[in-house]
């Protein structure tokens, strides 16, 4: 075990902070919505509240409470084998709250409920439809589970009326038993995928990868192979980032001409949608992206 990496310059920038920033920031408090940005501290609050101009306005909310049955590596979530019952209320209260805030683009998320017979696809489902039918211009995104594999749970929460269905590998294949917890592995989590295209066709499908947790090259380029096999659209490549010193250290800083290599190379394997770089999250920029160019 070696020292710990100093953090590179291009980390330690400052991000811009948009326009309507102040604005959603302000009416949040009212409406009890749990949002991973604010939450988990993510760099790029200021862009994805905020935009430029005319940009669009995205955001990441919790669902199904503060505490995940699984114990992934890089992740500061709190962990129980059975967290609190889920909230009835919910997806109604949820959807009419992310309507009220102004969004164009949201980014519904969970913990891991495995406790729950259909890991909380129903619940999922449920915020989906209350929300399209309030606001139908808003786009969802569901960033999902993998329910254990469970497909019926997957088609859910594909014919809920979202946009775009997102689950994340998170890792290469030789590295999932050490960052994920072990009830994940890649296998599932590309079933999920291909599932979830195969139930719905026009959906966009989109997964997300940490770098820097000692990958190589050969096994990213492997990764990406099967993500398209699996039929995935949208790719997402970032930097890892130890959340505590009790989470898994960053074994490299990798550069940003590093990502953009990736960007390049997931282009050319035929990802509709590359976004890579050092601060690239799962959710950054979607709105931007895919009320421009993929959906009208
Ligand atoms: Fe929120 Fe995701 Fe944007 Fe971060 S990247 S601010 S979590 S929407
Ligand atoms: Fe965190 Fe998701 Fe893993 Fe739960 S399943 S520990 S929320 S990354």
């Amino acid at each position: 075990k070696g020292e710990r990496l100093r953090l590179p310059p291009w980390l330690k920038t400052e991000i811009p902070i948009g326009k309507n920033y102040n604005k959603l920031k302000n009416t949040l408090r009212d409406l009890n919505l749990h949002t991973v940005c604010e939450e988990a501290r993510c760099p790029n609050i200021g862009e994805c509240w905020g935009g430029g101009e005319h940009a669009t306005a995205t955001a990441t909310i919790m669902l199904m409470g503060d505490t995940c049955t699984r114990g992934c590596r890089f992740c500061s979530i709190k962990t129980a084998r059975n967290p609190p019952p889920l909230d009835p209320d919910e997806p109604y209260n949820t959807a009419k709250a992310i309507a009220a805030w102004g969004l164009d683009y949201v980014v519904l998320t969970s913990v891991d409920r495995d406790d729950l017979a259909d890991g909380g696809a129903e619940h999922f489902a449920k915020t989906v439809s209350n929300l399209k039918e309030r606001s139908p211009h808003i786009l969802v995104e569901c960033l999902t589970p993998d329910f254990r594999g469970d497909l019926s749970s997957v088609e859910t929460i594909a014919l809920s009326g979202l946009d775009v269905y997102a689950h994340n590998v998170e890792t290469v294949r030789e590295l999932q038993r050490y960052v994920r917890d072990p009830r994940a592995n890649i296998d599932q989590s590309l079933s999920v995928l291909r599932h979830a295209k195969q139930v719905k066709p026009g959906l966009l499908t989109k997964t997300s990868i940490m770098l820097g947790l000692g990958e190589t090259d050969t096994q990213i380029h492997a990764t990406l192979k099967d993500l398209r096999d699996a039929g995935v659209d949208c790719l997402t490549l970032g930097q890892y980032m130890q959340p505590t010193k009790r989470h898994l250290k960053v074994e490299e800083y990798v550069t940003p001409e590093k990502f953009a290599y990736w960007e390049k190379i997931g282009q050319k394997m035929g990802f509709v949608y590359t976004a890579s770089g050092p601060l690239v999250r799962s959710s950054y920029k979607a709105g931007e992206f895919f009320l421009k160019n993929l959906l009208k």
